[in-house]
């Protein structure tokens, strides 16, 4: 299917809502049958039908029809936060008694649902380091359910060979899940690869503007049925048709944005790469980097997020470093119009080391602006230093 195609017309069935070009946004919690029949129908297809909107609204369903098939999924179900979906997603594969091997290093509440959240009901996980999938392969144990994968993962932008874990997975018929949000629906297709189930957080490039909250899990119909029957509906962190109608608005434009946040990315990284005072860029994507061969295998380009090491052992000076940007937001999240950093330095107070990752790593992420107007700040706050 065309990205063209998927992102101007798919499930967009305007002769419904008076030729509008903009979907509607139908804020209503419930939808009225005439008859009993339809009253028994609907009940009967709860998953497939418009019912009442912890189930279904027709605004969110356009969202998870065009994400589907940008991922080429059978079908998609939408959440309110990424964090939900990932969520969803575990906690629909695994029972207690179960097993996990997930990537180490996950977004830090993938972290928490992984190492405090499961262990309360039972359910137990090892971390292993992803750029080896052979390590995925030796910490299987025979209550192994799920292999969970985040390729990129956040803050060192470690890759894992998706299609080799994928084998593996299928060698002792485990279930694959990844979170795809570092790459996009564009740029990696894990789908395409054999994983079973993608999630997004939709907050981060979906949504493209730092102003709405989402997740989404892609996976085959029958599956994602699953999961709306049992964690989507008893769980409820359901997507408001509001906040879907911001991510179709969103997704409008995910590839000029892209395109656009990749090549200024590029632009910043090779400058960066040059400068005395980078000790190290984590980014697949420059060929001196380990994975650079796999990124350009399994991903389609590079998107806007890497980290830099600072060349100083004075915690003082990343702060400074930090401190002195002045058009680069220091906050969480990544995905809108906006570059931001985020110091692991402020992880750090008084010996008390709170993070598994040196004090000296700045995590980026560039946004829409021009490049030299990113450059120029960046020299500006290395002179201070
Ligand atoms: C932000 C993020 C999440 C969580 O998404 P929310 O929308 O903040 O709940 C999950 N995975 C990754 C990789 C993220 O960066």
């Amino acid at each position: 299917m065309d990205i063209s195609y998927i992102l101007n017309e798919l499930g967009e069935d305007r002769e419904q809502y008076f030729n509008a070009v903009a979907p509607p946004i139908i804020q209503t919690s419930n939808f009225a049958c005439n008859t009993v029949a339809k009253l028994r129908d609907m009940l009967q297809h709860e998953a497939e039908v418009h019912f009442y909107t912890r189930g279904n609204n027709p605004t969110v369903t356009m969202l998870e029809q065009k994400i589907a098939a940008l991922e080429g999924a059978e079908h998609a179900i939408a959440f309110g936060s990424g964090i939900a979906a990932v969520s969803a997603a575990v906690l629909s594969q695994v029972k207690a008694g179960d097993h996990i091997v997930c990537v180490k290093k996950p977004y830090s509440w993938t972290n928490a649902l992984m190492r405090k959240f499961l262990p309360r009901f039972g359910v137990e996980v090892t971390m292993v380091d992803g750029t080896n999938p052979e390590n995925y392969r030796n910490a299987i144990q025979p209550n192994t359910r799920v292999l969970y994968l985040e390729s990129p993962n956040s803050f060192t932008f470690e890759l894992q060979d998706i299609a080799a874990v994928v084998a593996i997975a299928r060698e002792h018929s485990l279930i694959t899940i990844i979170d795809n949000s570092f790459a996009t629906p564009l740029y990696q297709h894990p789908i395409a690869m054999g994983v079973d189930i993608v999630v997004h957080s939709a907050t981060k490039y979906i949504g493209g503007h730092s102003d709405v909250m989402g997740g989404i899990i892609c996976a085959k119909r029958e599956v994602v049925n699953r999961i709306f029957e049992g964690e989507f509906m008893t769980l409820g962190a359901i997507l408001s048709p509001h906040d879907a109608w911001l991510l179709l608005r969103g997704l409008r434009t995910l590839p000029v944005r892209m395109e656009r946040i990749a090549a200024t990315t590029r632009q910043v990284v090779a400058y960066l790469e040059q400068h005395p005072k980078v000790e190290q860029i984590l980014f697949p994507f420059i060929p001196s980097h380990p994975q650079y061969e796999l990124a350009r295998k399994q991903m389609r380009n590079n998107t806007g997020q890497f980290s830099i090491v600072l060349k100083t052992n004075q915690i003082e000076q990343v702060d400074l470093f930090c401190d002195s940007l002045q058009h680069f937001l220091m906050a969480a999240s990544w995905g809108g119009h906006e570059s931001l950093i985020y110091p692991v330095s402020a992880s750090y107070s008084s010996g008390n080391y709170k993070s598994s990752l040196p004090f000296n790593l700045i995590r980026f992420y560039i946004g829409l602006e021009e490049s030299d107007y990113l450059i120029k700040d960046l020299e500006q706050a290395f002179a201070k230093i």
